[in-house]
């Protein structure tokens, strides 16, 4: 068996496992490609609307792809990027259509790209090679360090827009005619025209609402569970947050008839998504006929001032055995701060409520190295989580603060690898044997920031660290070589630690 059957194989193998998987035939072929493995790309709904939506043109076919988990033995066995669906090259189809989710996400579009043989640049692409259309949740704080790479960027929601981008595609000519006629098109950025300058995101019509997911597998961390939208957006406001309300129009809610009616009969598993669907007025009803109907549910995320003897009962009902709620700020002063409504007392509730419906364990997730964050908000945050374990077993799962575009605390300075390090080692220390302490990568928080924080010149190091092979040393000398106004990783060392005093002031509320 040649090497590349036998990827091919691997692949069939997981496609069987697929119920919903659309199969057909047109004239116009896009790949959609999902620069992480098949096991995050199937868990993000906005990836699969996509494919519904291109899929229902009768003029259009899309099929997937994504980063293998074994890039080296693509290149090895000199097999070309597929598709997945009628194993086509990823390079023959006239759009390539990526989701980006977050920053960390850009070296595996440089890798998918390579393996598929499609130049890197937009500006190095010849009229033999696909549109590559960048879009997903990354567009809607800042696209910048990826759009070198793309030849047009969908800023917010595609659903719409993208008939714009097949319209133009179908109606022929060259690549300088199709982006000719996108240019001008609300919510499509084209870097080669538009140069660094970032246009507003776009909403797509409230009709479509609640988005479905199409395809349920069980070879993802939702495994067997078909994704309804119950919601889009947050009315909150957390200066944190690229979601918070004045991104994209607010909180815009679906139908319980609407999300209930589109759930297919084989879903033993319905995942409600929406950045804040516990937010939903009608989630108890939503729940108790999805429970109702025997099946288990997923929320996508759950606030802690949200929960009531009612919604636990579902979600135990449900299946739910782990309880995870956010707390972000490691101190009630930071909650404050970060305009996070959640309070202490809605904590310890949800501790309350795990241990008396049978949750194996409460999850919080927190961020450190918010700015303004000092030594007394983590001894606050120690002492609290001894609190919580006291009640019930509890995890924290810890990532350090990185600063958004398109929020109060854009451009905000990251507090340093040894800073964020220094108190990952505290927590897991003082919290040993009491609380399961879990933590993103500083180092990696860093290269985040400065992905989150770039421009083009951060297009430049991507490519230069990918190239060194994309471990974190090439990444620091790649950022120091391209990067225009990038923070040394260590700088807030050298700063000092701001005071809490500080942080009010720097940050003014929304
Ligand atoms: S953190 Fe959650 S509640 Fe706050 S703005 Fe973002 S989505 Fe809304």
């Amino acid at each position: 068996m040649s090497r590349s059957w036998a990827l091919r194989q691997q692949i069939e193998a997981v496609l069987s496992d697929e119920r919903g998987t659309l199969r057909k035939e047109a004239p116009v072929r896009v790949a959609m490609l999902y620069p992480s493995p098949y096991r995050a790309g199937m868990s993000s709904l906005g990836f699969q609307l996509l494919y519904r939506e291109i899929n229902a043109r009768p003029d259009c076919v899309a099929e997937r792809s994504f980063l293998p988990d074994d890039p080296a033995a693509w290149r090895s066995s000199r097999t070309p990027l597929m598709t997945w669906e009628s194993w086509t090259p990823v390079s023959h189809h006239a759009v390539v259509a990526v989701s980006l989710a977050y920053e960390l996400e850009l070296p595996g579009l440089l890798e998918c790209l390579d393996l598929a043989g499609i130049p890197l640049r937009a500006s190095d692409r010849g009229e033999a090679d696909p549109l590559v259309v960048l879009g997903g949740p990354l567009t809607f704080s800042n696209p910048l360090p990826a759009a070198p790479f793309a030849d047009v960027v969908v800023m917010g929601e595609g659903e719409e827009v993208i008939h714009a981008i097949l319209d133009a595609v179908e109606a022929g000519g060259s690549r300088s005619a199709i982006l000719d006629r996108l240019v001008d098109v609300p919510g499509l950025y084209v870097p080669a025209v538009h140069g660094e300058r970032l246009l507003p995101v776009i909403a797509a019509d409230n009709v479509r609402l609640p988005g479905h997911g199409v395809i349920v597998t069980p070879h993802t961390e939702l495994a067997d569970m078909h994704l309804v939208e119950a919601e889009r957006g947050c009315h909150r406001r957390c200066s944190f947050c690229v979601m918070r309300r004045s991104t994209n129009g607010g909180m815009r809610l679906a139908e319980p008839d609407a999300i209930l009616g589109g759930i297919p009969d084989h879903a033993r598993r319905v995942g409600l998504v929406g950045a804040a669907v516990s937010d939903h007025p009608k989630l108890v009803e939503i729940l108790d006929r999805i429970v109702a109907g025997g099946r288990e549910v997923g929320l996508s995320s759950l606030r802690a001032d949200r929960l009531s003897p009612e919604l636990m009962e579902l979600l135990r009902a449900g299946g739910y055995r782990t309880l995870t709620v956010a707390s972000d700020g490691a101190s009630e002063r930071l909650r404050v701060v970060l305009q996070k409504v959640i309070r202490e007392q809605h904590l310890l509730q949800a501790a309350h409520y795990a241990a008396t419906y049978g949750m194996r364990t409460l999850k919080v997730y927190m961020m450190v190295g918010v700015p303004g964050e000092t030594d007394e908000d983590i001894d606050e945050l120690i002492a609290f989580c001894r609190e919580l374990s006291r009640i019930t077993p509890t995890a924290l799962g810890v990532a350090p603060f990185v600063a958004k575009r398109n929020t109060p605390l854009d451009r905000t300075p990251f507090a340093g690898i040894r800073e964020v390090e220094g108190t990952l080692r505290r927590l897991q220390r003082e919290l040993r044997g009491r609380v399961d302490v879990r933590s993103t990568s500083a180092r990696w928080a860093w290269v985040e920031y400065a992905l989150a924080q770039g421009g083009f010149d951060m297009a430049d190091a991507a490519e230069a660290a990918w190239r060194a092979g994309g471990g974190f040393a090439a990444w620091k000398r790649a950022i120091r070589a391209h990067a225009r106004d990038v923070q040394p990783p260590d700088e807030a060392l050298r700063m000092g630690r701001p005071t809490g005093r500080f942080a009010h002031e720097a940050h003014p509320r929304a």
